[in-house]
């Protein structure tokens, strides 16, 4: 690795110039270069990147020799895992309600509207 740079301030710097690269992508040997690295040390540094998750790379030919071109994967948002265990469940407001033989869809006890199951499906997200 090149002297006085961390493993983290070149992930971040290849991060930046494959994601100024746009849909055009860049040649994992350019990037090499613009880095300062040799092929093994560049070749780890992308395996690592796309290994979290944070490049991709397609397969193509440059000069009639196999090469990777690198393009930047946006984070994607992730919806928050909601577990629901058996032990929860027993909590749930529902269970001890008095209105559950007359609560309804349209009804004037509704589960749609009901502030104590949306207090109690908050705190499963939370
Ligand atoms: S949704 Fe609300 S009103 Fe209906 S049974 Fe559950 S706790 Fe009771």
């Amino acid at each position: 690795m090149a002297p006085g740079r961390n493993i983290g301030e070149l992930e971040n710097k290849a991060l930046e110039i494959v994601k100024k690269s746009g849909k055009k992508g860049v040649l994992q040997s350019e990037l090499w270069k613009m880095l300062g690295l040799d092929s093994r040390e560049g070749s780890r540094l992308v395996l690592r990147l796309v290994k979290k998750g944070l490049l991709s790379r397609t397969q193509v030919m440059v000069n009639g020799r196999k090469t990777y071109r690198l393009f930047y994967r946006e984070k994607k948002e992730v919806a928050p895992k909601v577990v629901i265990s058996a032990k929860s469940i027993i909590d749930i407001p529902c269970a001890s309600c008095p209105y559950i033989d007359v609560c309804e869809v349209g009804g004037f006890y509704d589960p749609r509207q009901c502030p104590l199951l949306e207090a109690w499906i908050d705190s499963q997200i939370k």
